[in-house]
Formats: C-alpha cells, sequence, structure tokens
C-alpha cells in the first residue's frame, strides 16, 4: 500500500460516504464516532481482508450495480452489527 493509493481511497470513500447523503441513517441523538459506509442487507465478504483500496473500489462497484448501501456512524454500525450476530 502506497502513500498515493491511501490517500487516493480516502478521498473516493469520503465521495462515496457525500453520495449516500453524508449522515447517519439512524440518526438520532446517541451518534457518535466517524461516518462507516454499510450494507443495508449485510454482505458475504470480509473488508478487513481488503485494502483501504480495493475496499473502497468494491463498494463503489456495488453502489454503482444497485446493492443497497448507506451510512451509519461507528456506534449505530457497531450495534446493528451486534444485532445481526445474535
Ligand atoms: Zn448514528
Amino acid at each position: 500500500m502506497t502513500w498515493r493509493h491511501s490517500r487516493r481511497a480516502r478521498k473516493l470513500r469520503l465521495a462515496l460516504v457525500e453520495i449516500l447523503g453524508s449522515t447517519c441513517a439512524n440518526f438520532d441523538g446517541t451518534c457518535a464516532g466517524g461516518l462507516e459506509i454499510d450494507h443495508v442487507n449485510g454482505r458475504d465478504w470480509e473488508p478487513r481482508k481488503m485494502s483501504s483500496l480495493g475496499r473502497v473500489n468494491r463498494y463503489i462497484r456495488e453502489y454503482e450495480s444497485g446493492v443497497a448501501l448507506q451510512v451509519l456512524c461507528k456506534s449505530h454500525n457497531v450495534r446493528k452489527q451486534r444485532t445481526t450476530e445474535e
């Protein structure tokens, strides 16, 4: 991962968050942390195993092909993942 790549990944991710509305989809008084991209209906791949650039490129491809994505704050994203696992 070169410096140039991680900078590009951050820019692409920011652009996608902006397209998705720049606000937590579950916005309420308990929002906390940075905004993250979330799959509304879950996903079958592991983002942690990909580079940041590979990951954001994948999100963009999914968005373009009609996969439902949303923006969640870190706090709501963590809570959602917990309820999905239960
Ligand atoms: Zn939130």
